[in-house]
């Protein structure tokens, strides 16, 4: 049994996480200001309250406690926010995570696991997109990954500190029987915004752009289950028992869909018409991110239990359809973007 620090523990991934270990007979501390996360998704684990990027509040949260490794999903994760308020996402990203690390480096907590992305790729270079593939991203998300990925191997070099970097490709999906699932205050990930179409809350959903170089002009992502997520975390840890240094995963389940095939697919689980519009194309967006996942599957033996789309989108379903009272219910799909721009960083 080991005692994991989980920052960003009340948000979409980190709740999951937070399930996962608990299940599985690990202890858990959450981490979290509860800007964008809830406290009522924090069901397993103590919560402290602190902020990345006060090293007072890290050093009061270390104090006294005694953690086994530290996850780390607390960051700002939107890529068309990120190109408008970068300095957030920098801020966010890059030095709150740099005050983690050096927390854990004053309280000897030596293995980190790292929540990283696909945006770190850029525009690809190849359909199917590897650990080795270049790394360019094209927006300041990415970009601020990509920076505390490069602290982590140096960090590996400098102070012997453990870590893996996951890359989630698109991460989706809900465990709704544990009461958990995706709940933004401002949602502007494509399946959550279909569903919530298809319940007819709000008018059309957008579709952003359909003049890509994809077989239907429309973006093509590889959405993967946030407990699939989880679980690639869990052996993570394990495998940085064995392993010292520097190690990057990327998880996806290798298939990619387009936002035509998603709404498609969102039709058929829900049973309802979802209405959508043509939009422009959202600033940052690569036109496909597939992952392959062979060096996780090898490695870790991550077994992604989550492999077809019609499940993930269900899971979301049921989510969206009887949120809890906690949840909030964000604009209607097709907002206008100044609601977004008032939400906490
Ligand atoms: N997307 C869309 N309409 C929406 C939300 C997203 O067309 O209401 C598109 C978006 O432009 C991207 C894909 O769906 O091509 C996946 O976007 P999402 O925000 O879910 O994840 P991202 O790939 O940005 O991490």
């Amino acid at each position: 049994m080991r005692h994991i620090l989980i920052c960003g523990g009340a948000g979409y991934i980190g709740s999951h996480m937070a399930q996962y270990l608990t299940e599985r007979g690990d202890s858990v501390t959450v981490l979290d200001n509860l800007s964008t996360g809830h406290r009522d998704a924090i069901r397993w684990g103590e919560l402290i309250e602190a902020d990345l990027l006060s090293p007072e509040s890290l050093e009061r949260a270390f104090t006294g406690r005694r953690f086994d490794a530290v996850m780390h999903f607390a960051a700002r994760s939107l890529v068309g926010e990120s190109v408008s308020q970068p300095y957030d996402y920098y801020a966010n990203n890059v030095t709150g995570t740099l005050n983690l690390l050096q927390a854990m480096r004053r309280h000897d907590v030596d293995r980190i696991v790292f929540s990283s992305t696909a945006a770190v790729f850029g525009n690809p270079q190849a359909d199917v997109i590897d650990e080795d593939h270049p790394k360019a991203p094209i927006n300041p998300y990415g970009a601020s990954k990509l920076m505390a990925e490069r602290i982590l191997a140096d960090a590996a070099a400098a102070y012997g500190l453990r870590s893996t970097c996951l890359r989630y490709f698109n991460a989706a999906g809900a465990l709704p029987d544990h009461g958990i699932g995706e709940a933004h205050a401002c949602e502007t990930h494509l399946i959550p915004n279909v569903l919530r179409a298809a319940l007819g809350i709000g008018s059309a959903m957008r579709v952003f752009g359909d003049d890509y170089a994809t077989p239907d002009g429309t973006c093509v992502r590889d959405y993967v289950h946030v407990q699939d997520l989880a679980q690639a975390h869990a052996l993570a840890l394990c495998y940085m028992d064995d392993t010292p240094g520097a190690h990057a995963f990327n998880l996806g389940n290798g298939r990619g869909f387009s936002v035509r095939e998603v709404i498609a697919a969102a039709g058929s689980v829900s049973g309802r018409s979802i209405p959508f519009e043509l939009a422009e194309r959202r600033p940052g967006d690569p036109a496909s991110l597939v992952a392959s996942s062979a060096r996780a599957r090898e490695v870790l033996g991550w077994q992604p239990q989550w492999t077809e789309l019609a499940p993930i989108i269900e899971s979301a379903w049921q989510w969206h359809r009887s949120p809890p009272a906690w949840s909030p219910q964000p604009p209607a799909p097709g907002m206008a973007p100044a609601a977004m721009d008032v939400l906490p960083a």
